[in-house]
């Protein structure tokens, strides 16, 4: 990866915001900026340096690791060695307002003596991290074509009588098999009334015999997430669960047309709303239509209602509806998809075609 180009892009945002400085400790934005993938990690950005505190528990991972900033092995507090670092020359340093504490924002307030003005900031890394570089597009890909493999596995083990906890076990262990980092989320295996519930996770209920099982999944591969949903039937399934079905896949697949350069985030989930209401679904569909994917399963843009982002050639999303009956099961359909320059690209290879087990 290169951290160091990464790291010059950052810079350019701090100029644009008039900060002198930057502290980075949200674990992903510094895996992203510099190569840490430990704990206890700071990464401070002073005018034209870029430094990296951790303590001794570290030095090795970090030395390994950590590209692009000099490395230094704090005693105590990593803010405080940052603090002295800043000095005494007035800086105005700005932090990630999204991911610190009270207490840590406290502890700033503390480094008295210092002249830094402390900045709180939202989204200025993950504005950067948003659209992902040819680098992390080749581990993307190769995290969601071993989701999809795991997937595929898990598959056969669905029938009445397994527990759904098998299931996910099935998956989880082909995904460390095939040499995941680990999961990205508890997989969910909902079958039966149990699919009505949109975050179901696998339970030690075994799957009916006849009814929809979800099963939502994703690995992840060098520290990037995949994150794929599909929905099948055991048993045949009825004229009016298939209308279902169909009406979830006609809705992911508007949604999946709507992704483009230039169109808002809520219009995509309008385009996959839009479908649900004609078939008279809309109110089963209780969540956002999609978010993004990278380091983290759920990144911005989210694909709601009201969301007015625009979307970018880069951005990795999840388009993801579905609909939950209470007390008679739920379907939904998800894919990553890549916005490119004039469309879209799905990532996910796997078929949508209901299937009967
Ligand atoms: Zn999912
Ligand atoms: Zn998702």
């Amino acid at each position: 990866m290169d951290y160091l180009c990464r790291q010059k892009t950052f810079q350019q945002t701090l100029g644009a915001e008039r900060l002198n400085g930057f502290v980075v400790t949200h674990p992903a934005n510094l895996r992203y900026l510099c190569g840490y993938t430990g704990s206890n990690g700071l990464l401070l950005f002073l005018r034209e340096r870029r430094v990296f505190f951790t303590d001794g528990r570290y030095t090795e991972q970090a030395r390994d690791e950590v590209g692009g900033a000099r490395v230094v092995i704090a005693r105590g507090p990593l803010l405080e060695a940052a603090g002295t670092l800043v000095g005494a020359v007035k800086a105005a340093i700005g932090f990630e307002g999204d991911h610190t504490t009270v207490a840590t924002a406290a502890d700033m307030r503390k480094l008295v003596g210092k002249k830094i003005s402390w900045k709180p900031t939202s989204g200025l890394i993950m504005g950067q991290r948003m659209i992902k570089d040819a680098e992390e597009m080749k581990i993307i890909r190769e995290a969601v074509s071993m989701g999809a493999a795991v997937y595929e596995h898990a598959l056969r083990s669905i029938r009445a009588g397994v527990r759904e906890s098998e299931v996910a076990g099935e998956l989880e262990f082909a995904a460390r098999r095939a040499g995941a980092d680990g999961m990205a989320f508890d997989t969910i295996v909902a079958a039966g009334k149990r699919s009505a519930l949109p975050h179901g996770r696998a339970s030690s209920q075994p799957i009916p015999r006849r009814g929809f099982v979800v099963v939502d999944s994703g690995v992840v591969l060098h520290g990037y997430c995949s994150d794929m949903t599909r929905t099948v039937h055991v048993g045949r399934a009825s004229r009016e669960e298939r209308r279902w079905y169909d009406a979830v896949l006609e809705a992911q697949l508007a949604g999946i047309a709507a992704v483009k350069p230039g169109t808002t985030a809520g219009a995509v989930d309008h385009a996959a709303r839009q479908v649900l209401r004609r078939h008279k679904l809309d109110r089963f569909f209780t969540h956002s239509t999609g978010h993004g994917v990278g380091l983290e399963i759920h990144e911005p843009p989210r694909l709601g209602k009201t969301q007015e982002e625009t979307l970018q050639p880069g951005m990795v999303i999840t388009i993801e509806p579905g609909v939950y009956l209470p007390d008679k099961g739920g379907i939904r359909i998800e894919d990553m998809v890549l916005v490119t320059k004039t469309g879209c690209q799905v990532l996910t290879p796997v078929s949508k075609v209901l299937m009967e087990i």
